[in-house]
């Protein structure tokens, strides 16, 4: 018996009704597409071990491009009904070893907090169902020839959002089961009808469906908001040794002497390193490149702080501002100021106006003073979404 969770992610609507040339699963948000939007808030929980992807007919290209880089369980070809399509889905996994729970969310749905997710699994330890739902906050009435009726008892209802959580065995019974010439508008009631219980978990407003035009761009507003600024900063020393190059700043200076230690010894390289993964709360260089490695000697420290900024892009960071101050005697850094912020940039793909040098010396006190090293320090700003 697996004890598998999946996640089956429903994005086969042709509907248009969001506005917009293409199907809005398909549409940017963030310059994301709304189902990767999903697809990553479900690889991203802990609890999740793989996600299928269900798309309408001649969406599967398009689905692989928005999807590309993602390890995806699976991208199958739904149905004209949404029943039909979560069937398809299911038997997919069904047909691949089956789970022991699964997950059924609608990619209009693209903000997905692990919170919700974390709530409804909680509820399967003890129903073979959970939902999400929200309160009703606004009067419902009874309406017919547009002449208010009866007004309905609100505390009696709630609105349902998605994902909804499911024994997956029972979920699949429920579907196969299910008489196709009638239309379900969501899971639950296919397992209700089984004489099986769902529960109901508090949903979230940020869950809130893309539907109407305006959606777009609360989505767009809210993602906006949904970002904070992380500092990281960054300081590193090395030896000023006889018979070794100089690199500093991502560039070799013409010098009596060189650094000495990790890789080239690029101090200045290493401070801005370690801002970076400072600003991501991911350690250090040394626990990502150990010195004692012999694979890491010699090394251009370039491919430090490529890899850097590759950790800020798997988080969809982006880094905003690196600023960087080294401290010598000598060599003079201003005559090559320019050339290191240009390499900095093009390391970090950044534009030049986002990249700053500075050097000081220190009144020929101490270690730099006395020219045996050389010290950096670098401030690294970085945008990266909040997790909820
Ligand atoms: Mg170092």
């Amino acid at each position: 018996m697996t004890e598998k969770t999946v996640a089956l992610l429903v994005a086969a609507g042709q509907g248009n009704r969001a506005g917009g040339e293409i199907p809005k699963q398909f549409r940017l948000i963030g310059g994301k597409p709304v189902l990767a939007h999903a697809v990553d808030a479900l690889l991203a929980h802990p609890a999740i071990d793989s996600v299928t992807v269900v798309v309408g007919a001649g969406q599967e290209s398009a689905a692989r491009a928005a999807l590309a880089g993602r390890p995806i369980a699976a991208i199958v070809e739904g149905a004209d009904s949404r029943r039909g399509s979560v069937r398809a889905g299911l038997e997919q996994i069904a047909g691949s070893g089956g789970a022991a729970r699964i997950l059924i969310h609608d990619a209009a749905r693209p903000a997905l907090p692990a919170s919700v997710i974390d709530r409804l699994l909680a509820a399967l330890e003890h129903a073979v169902g959970a939902i999400p739902v929200l309160p009703v906050a606004d009067t419902l009435v009874r309406h017919q020839d547009n002449r208010a009726g009866e007004v309905a008892n609100r505390d009696a209802l709630a609105r349902v959002q998605t994902p909804q959580a499911f024994d997956f065995n029972t979920v699949l019974a429920a579907h196969r089961a299910w008489d196709i010439a009638r239309e379900a508008t969501d899971d639950a009631q296919m397992v209700r009808h089984q004489g099986s219980d769902v529960m109901l978990v508090a949903g979230d407003e940020r869950l809130e469906k893309l539907t109407y035009p305006q959606d777009f761009a609360r989505a767009e507003r809210s993602l906006a908001a949904a970002r904070s600024t992380r500092v990281g900063m960054g300081y590193d020393v090395h030896r000023l040794a006889d018979k070794e190059e100089l690199w500093l700043g991502g560039i070799q200076i013409p010098h009596d002497r060189g650094l000495s230690g990790h890789s080239d010894a690029d101090v200045a390289l290493h401070a801005i390193v370690d801002a970076l993964l400072g600003a991501l709360a991911e350690g250090d260089i040394g626990s990502h490149f150990p010195p004692s490695d012999p694979q890491w000697r010699g090394v251009a420290s370039s491919r430090f702080l490529e890899y850097a900024a590759e950790r800020v892009a798997k988080r969809d960071g982006t880094i905003e501002h690196v600023d960087l101050t080294i401290i010598c005697e000598a060599p003079k850094i201003g005559p090559h100021r320019d050339a290191m912020r240009a390499r900095i940039a093009e390391i970090l793909a950044l534009p030049l106006d986002r990249v700053s040098v500075k050097a000081t010396t220190t009144e020929r006190l101490g270690f730099a003073g006395r020219r045996e090293g050389i010290a950096a320090q670098a401030v690294a700003t970085l945008s990266l979404p909040t997790l909820f």
